[in-house]
């Protein structure tokens, strides 16, 4: 593992946590691995995956959880309900499974407005739906005033990993094609516009959706899909740097085939954020066979979700271990996970 020099090691006697340790860069990472990971090590969870993959009497399950703490709790093209599911689903379809059922468990402090809690309940419910998941457990909890802000959402999801379909066994190699389901920074700039503190204005809607669809509809008609994961938290920053943590090879993206919508990159050049440091809630990474990429991009294409589906890079031999970004200038910069706090709340 990489060690820089400036981030500390955990545990660490008189400190406390800060917004980095959740804001998806390498505190993070750090933080997870040197203390959760420390305790609740086991072969299950090491691959530290979006969802655990569990053989249990025949069937190939995936498990995941995550926790909503996103403000505002309604944004442009979602809210913390919707998000929820979607957030829960996408983790269990990037690990190749059918997500099947959640569980929902709100934190809700009181004093919220009863309207607003049924909008967001109304909304995970039709979330679930379209998605074709079933909540089947649930949980309340009411915390006085300053106990929590507004509300805070937990799901857990259970998918079925289908046998002899899914995600290859092969593993990625050189020339490998890196693609993306559409346009990158979407819910990350949405989110930031809906907060009126910041001041600006932005048409930006979120990109909040369930890929299960999507992500299904190509690992049906396609054999050549390796690797997915949906880049939330640190964009795809983040799981591009996790990518090549997987083997002894490196990245190659090409800013310019990066696809980022104008008023995206207009509030980034003004704001000084790199689009690939942003949050997407609807979108998927994916390695595929080198030979049938086009094929894997025509089926994203077909479907709304994946209509700016693009190839963004490839699998390359050079500077393994790294992630790296030509630019549209011609150069050529390393890319790396955001290192702490970037947009905290975000999800
Ligand atoms: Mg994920």
């Amino acid at each position: 593992m990489r060690r820089s020099i400036f981030l500390p090691r955990y545990p660490m006697r008189g400190k406390v946590v800060t917004l980095s340790h959740g804001a998806g860069g390498e505190v993070m990472r750090r933080f997870i691995r040197h203390l959760f990971v420390k305790q609740f090590d086991n072969p299950i969870l090491a691959p530290l995956s979006d969802a655990a993959l569990i053989n249990l009497d025949g069937s190939r399950l995936a498990f995941t959880t995550d926790s909503y703490v996103v403000k505002p709790v309604e944004f442009p093209g979602g809210d913390i309900g919707k998000l929820s599911v979607c957030g829960t689903v996408n983790d269990l379809v990037v690990m190749g499974a059918r997500p099947v059922y959640l569980s929902v468990g709100f934190i809700v402090e009181e004093g919220l407005d009863l309207q607003l809690l049924e909008r967001i309940v109304v909304s995970a419910a039709e979330a679930a739906r379209s998605a074709g998941v079933e909540i089947v457990a649930g949980d309340t909890k009411v915390v006085a005033r300053g106990g929590c802000d507004g509300i805070f959402i937990n799901t857990s999801g259970i998918g079925v990993c289908p046998l002899g379909r899914g995600l290859s066994e092969h593993p990625v190699q050189l020339g490998d094609a890196v693609l993306i389901s559409g346009t990158v920074g979407d819910h990350g700039i949405a989110v930031l516009g809906a907060r009126e503190e910041l001041h600006f204005q932005t048409s930006v809607v979120s990109d909040c959706a369930s890929l299960n669809e999507l992500a299904l509809s190509v690992l049906n008609e396609s054999s050549g899909v390796k690797w997915m994961r949906d880049p939330t938290r640190g964009g795809v920053a983040a799981v591009l740097s996790e990518l090549v943590e997987i083997g002894s090879f490196g990245v190659l993206v090409r800013e310019l085939d990066i696809p980022v919508r104008d008023d995206v990159m207009t509030v980034c050049e003004l704001l000084g954020f790199d689009p690939l440091h942003l949050a997407n809630e609807g979108k998927v990474v994916m390695v595929v066979e080198g030979d049938q990429a086009d094929e894997v991009l025509m089926i994203l294409r077909r479907h709304p979700l994946g209509r700016d589906a693009a190839l963004i890079g490839h699998i390359t031999s050079s500077g393994a271990g790294y992630v790296r970004v030509e630019t549209r200038v011609g150069g050529v910069r390393r890319l790396q996970r955001p290192a702490g706090e970037l947009l905290p709340r975000i999800c």
